[in-house]
């Protein structure tokens, strides 16, 4: 048996899209050790390239991250620091590492996080949705039966909820959405810290509407936020939006009962609420 110390494994958050954002640390660290176990090496090769740095690499995914963890830990053991990093963002979230950090903490290694860009933390940080509880569901399931029924099961959750998506998705996850949770307040945070960021925000039928008129705005990636159910539109607030669209409705001769489904629907709230608001507005109050 060596004397030699064990070494450690650093989970190195990196950029999610601006270079800027890797810390000083997690610079450092990447300089200082002996491999870099990579989501993907060419990818974080550009990273490490940007850093001036050649440090060796190798790959760890999802398909070999079980058999890499012998490998990982004989050199551990052998006093070689590691460090870990994903193709962008914090590690293990709905990226590899969980198989490795978790054999590695087993068997008693030192196991260091490097904190930085994390999408789901930039996007709530800047959606103005309640952040003190908030559910992270990482991606939706791909099968449209199957999203709407996860989407379902969260309906009663008080949360905020957060969610990961893909730009082949983001519609239907819209339209899911729309049908499942339809009172909600949702925020897009679209390409965070990258040239088209953007945050867009309103009912889930309201942002696919959006998509239909600026196709751009389906386009990169997607942190998805949806208000949890204890925030629900309240109808008896009174809403300039809410009038206003009230107003357009019965404007273009929809009848006032109609109007109210379409807002309920739309806004949440009972129906019956919709109709007496209606009314006022009909009669000019
Ligand atoms: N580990 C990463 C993290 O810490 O955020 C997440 C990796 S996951 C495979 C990739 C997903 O994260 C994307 O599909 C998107 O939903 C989200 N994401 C990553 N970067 C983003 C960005 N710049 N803007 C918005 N969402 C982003």
């Amino acid at each position: 048996m060596s004397d030699t110390p064990a070494g450690s494994l650093y989970v190195v958050a990196t950029p999610i899209g601006n270079l800027d954002d890797l810390s000083p640390r997690a610079a450092r660290v990447l300089a200082e050790v002996a491999v870099i176990a990579a989501e993907d090496t060419r990818h974080s090769g550009r990273l490490l390239r940007h850093l001036g740095l050649s440090q060796p690499m190798l790959s760890l995914h999802e398909h070999n991250e079980a058999s890499r963890v012998d490998a990982l830990d004989a050199r551990l053991v052998a006093g070689e620091d590691i460090a870990l990093v994903s193709d962008a963002g914090t590690p293990l979230i709905s990226d590899p590492g969980f198989v490795l950090v978790r054999a590695l903490r087993d068997r008693g290694r030192r196991i260091v996080p490097v904190p930085g860009p994390c999408a789901l933390v930039a996007a709530l940080s800047a959606a103005g949705l309640p952040t003190d509880r908030f559910l992270f569901q990482g991606f939706l399931p791909a099968k449209g039966g199957s999203r709407r029924g996860r989407l379902e099961a969260l309906a009663a959750r008080e949360e905020t909820l957060v969610f990961y998506e893909s730009p082949h998705r983001i519609r239907d996850t819209l339209a899911d959405l729309a049908s499942t949770l339809e009172a909600r307040r949702v925020v897009l945070a679209r390409e965070l810290t990258k040239t088209f960021e953007t945050f867009l925000d309103g009912s889930a039928a309201e942002l696919l509407a959006r998509m239909e008129e600026d196709p751009d705005q389906a386009r990169g990636e997607f942190v998805v936020m949806v208000a949890g159910a204890a925030e629900r539109h309240d109808p008896d607030a009174s809403t300039v939006e809410a009038d206003a669209l009230l107003t357009a409705l019965l404007a273009e001769g929809v009848g006032v009962k109609q109007a109210a489904s379409v807002a309920a629907r739309l806004l949440g709230g009972a129906k019956k609420v919709w109709y007496g608001r209606l009314q006022a507005l009909k009669d000019g109050h």
